[in-house]
């Protein structure tokens, strides 16, 4: 595979709610299943398309055009929609964004969500900024699991490349996170070069010393602007060889640490302190795997993107608002899959326009 150039754009278990146990619901495994027979049953749910940080890779420097409030689904709407993807098979819910902790009342959301029986796992994206004081009220609403993303340890960097965020509330957020005893908390790294390319290890030492599971992702051209390139991209191989200077890496297949995602885990013993660390790579670009893909969106707005990198034609909220019932909505939703293409042409430096954080990443 070449190095992408500047990209030519185009449009492109029961869970315990306050401990009660959730009611079993019929399992209907294979009813959302695409033309290539891969079998839908996670939903990555965007509650919004505002953030508090600026990432370079995911937005440009002077922000995106947020939607006018009223455009955005509405907790009632999202709780209706959720329920329609569980009756097609869909286990697994992780809200994004945006960044998931601006939207006012995503306490109660999540409680909403647990709520519904047949979601088995409840999980959420978080750049952690205001995790600190949210981290506890979420895990009691009935979140299971937390990603977040942290990409370098080093203040500066992490304010350069959030533009403007900080890192010691994220740190903060993070311990928050432990103590309240989530079961399970992975950190998200885009792995970028010049940025953190020569700080990988200082985050594995992080992830290893806090025991989590840390994720180093290769950075797609998604929402590309000028930062976008070969001067930033760092192919996944790379990221694995510099981890590799101060670890020895093993493949993981004991398919212990939960999540079933695109990353591909490793164990890695650190060759002077012994430490062990769980470190999984997400390439989506140089060893694509659209081939396993799993998994919808649904935009802040109610679009159904069958596909990161496909703007999506389906509006789920437009429908709803028109007073479509579950069995329009559940056909709707069975066609689209149809269109779910076979995968996305990043490889080919085929960028998708919109931002990462409008999408729902
Ligand atoms: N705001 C939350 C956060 O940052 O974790 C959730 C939304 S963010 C869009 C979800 C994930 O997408 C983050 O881990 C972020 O690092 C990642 N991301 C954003 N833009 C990306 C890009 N162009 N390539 C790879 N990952 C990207
Ligand atoms: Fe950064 Fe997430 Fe916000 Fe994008 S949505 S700018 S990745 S914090």
């Amino acid at each position: 595979m070449s190095l992408p150039s500047r990209c030519a754009e185009r449009p492109a278990s029961a869970l315990g709610i306050g401990g009660a146990l959730r009611p079993e619901v019929l399992r209907n495994p294979f009813q959302l299943v695409d033309l290539q027979s891969r079998r839908v049953e996670y939903l990555r749910l965007s509650v919004t398309d505002r953030c508090n940080y600026r990432c370079s890779y995911c937005m440009p420097a002077e922000g995106v055009d947020v939607v006018p409030r009223a455009d955005l689904l509405d907790f009632a709407e999202m709780v209706a929609l959720t329920r329609v993807f569980v009756q097609l098979g869909v286990r697994r819910v992780r809200l994004t964004g945006g960044e998931p902790l601006v939207r006012r009342g995503i306490v109660e959301l999540v409680q909403a969500l647990a709520a519904i029986p047949g979601v088995d796992d409840l999980a959420m994206t978080t750049n952690g900024h205001l995790l600190a004081d949210l981290a506890e009220p979420l895990k009691r609403a009935g979140l299971q699991r937390l990603n977040v993303s942290i990409d370098t340890l080093d203040p500066q960097k992490f304010a350069l490349v959030s533009r403007g965020g900080a890192l010691q509330p994220v740190l903060d957020g993070i311990a928050a996170a432990k103590r309240a005893g989530f079961a399970s908390i992975k950190l998200n790294a885009v792995t970028l070069k010049g940025l953190n390319d020569d700080a990988l290890v200082p985050l594995c030492d992080f992830a290893a010393q806090e025991d989590l599971v840390l994720r180093l992702i290769e950075y797609m051209p998604i929402g590309v602007d000028a930062y976008w390139g070969p001067e930033t991209w760092l192919p996944v191989a790379e990221a694995r060889a510099r981890v590799a200077e101060a670890y020895a890496l093993e493949p993981d297949e004991s398919g212990e640490i939960p999540g079933g995602g695109p990353a591909r885990y490793w164990r890695g013993r650190h060759g002077v302190t012994g430490k062990t660390l769980r470190v999984g790579f997400i390439s989506a670009v140089s060893e694509k795997f659209c081939t396993a893909c799993n998994r919808v969106r649904l935009s802040p707005t109610g679009v159904l993107r069958e596909c990161l990198s496909a703007r999506g034609s389906l509006s789920l909220r437009d429908l709803l608002r028109s007073g479509a019932s579950e069995e329009d909505l559940t056909a709707a939703i069975r066609d689209a899959m149809a269109g779910k293409v076979d995968g996305h042409q990043y490889d080919a430096a085929v960028a998708t326009v919109e931002s990462m954080s409008a999408i729902g990443g």
